[in-house]
């Protein structure tokens, strides 16, 4: 697109030329539809609106130095949507479905694809509501199916460096049988309080315990967390956490280089112990963390103390982008082309 300045893109929402829409009825999905218009219209008692009956998902497109286009790990999206949308009784999307959608909404909006060089790729959301109009409480009868695409810069302006986060012990993100393991907004909703609470305090983000003892763990804010100690490579295991797909690449480019890898519930304790900490997801990638506060106890911890990212999470970073954009080889056939 002419008279983009692609170099200071900021992670915002903009307008592209159009979006693809599938609408069930009655338990049946329709056809594809392309759409002009960045408004949805629908009824008030519709179940998205009133109980939550809403589902979302986010992955990116990047342009490489060939030209080509690259979507990344799409299906591992398309999955999480559908256990997404069983969980909270909609209709799920068939993957066939997700993907021609995905495909054609990134063909139609082809000239919002940032060029490479630049570190900004092509956000994909893929959004799926209960649109069927209720007042009791039971699952709709109707759904839309959206996806919308709009062009972003890296998440953080500047770049690949370290962060403070906050313990939060006020807050939970999710029950520990909730629904923190699904991509539902209510999740989103539920973490805004302590975002607030933390942003006021000058911390980036909430790293949040699990709801029942708060002794492990759970997720970096909309991220999930990951420790760096020695040759091994350590996150989290819990049902209240969303299974990042990020998360997923990183575990298999950290055995790929010989890591140990452990997925296992995570004591806050061992914040001690770890030699480097981060949090990672589709919108980052990796976000080092500098510092993790715990203000309820008075304690906190340190990591980056010469003020840059740690050198495993810098190389997992380099080596994840790199295959995004086509700079090193998709040995894991993690990449589809846009032809
Ligand atoms: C989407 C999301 C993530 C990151 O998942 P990716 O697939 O890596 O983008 C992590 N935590 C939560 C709560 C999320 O909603």
């Amino acid at each position: 697109m002419e008279n983009t300045d692609w170099k200071h893109l900021p992670f915002a929402y903009m307008k592209t030329d159009y979006n693809v829409r599938c609408y069930c009825r009655n338990g049946q999905w329709g056809e594809l539809e392309i759409c002009s218009s960045a408004y949805i219209n629908m009824h008030m008692a519709a179940t998205c609106l009133h109980y939550g009956q809403e589902a979302f998902e986010g992955l990116k497109a990047f342009c490489g130095k060939d030209g080509r286009i690259r979507v990344f790990r799409w299906r591992e999206n398309a999955k999480r949507m559908y256990n997404t949308a069983i969980g909270i009784k909609m209709v799920p999307v068939p993957e066939e479905i997700f993907g021609q959608a995905v495909f054609s909404v990134i063909r139609l909006n082809k000239r919002f694809i940032p060029p490479y060089g630049h570190g900004a790729s092509l956000y994909i959301r893929p959004l799926l509501i209960g649109t069927g109009a209720e007042v009791g409480v039971k699952p709709a009868k109707d759904y839309l199916f959206v996806v919308f695409v709009t062009p972003v810069g890296p998440y953080f302006k500047e770049g690949f460096k370290p962060v403070d986060v906050m313990i939060c012990r006020s807050h939970d993100r999710a029950a520990p049988l909730g629904t923190g393991a699904i991509k539902v907004g209510g999740n989103y909703a539920a973490s805004l309080t302590s975002l607030e609470i933390a942003n006021k305090k000058g911390y980036s983000t909430t790293l949040y315990l699990d709801a029942k003892e708060k002794k492990y763990i759970d997720e970096a804010g909309p991220a999930n967390f990951f420790g760096i100690k020695k040759n091994m490579y350590i996150t989290p295991e819990s049902k209240s956490i969303l299974p990042s797909i990020t998360n997923m690449s990183l575990m298999d480019l950290a055995r790929k280089e010989g890591m140990t890898v452990e997925k296992r519930p995570v004591p806050v304790d061992e914040l001690n112990t770890f030699d480097e900490v981060g949090a990672c997801g589709t919108a980052a990638v990796i976000t080092p963390i500098r510092k993790i506060v715990d203000p309820d106890l008075n304690v906190f911890y340190e990591y980056c103390k010469d003020g840059h990212p740690g050198p495993v999470s810098t190389r997992l970073y380099k080596r994840l982008t790199a295959i995004q954009y086509g700079d090193e080889e998709d040995q894991f056939h993690w990449i589809d082309y846009i032809e």
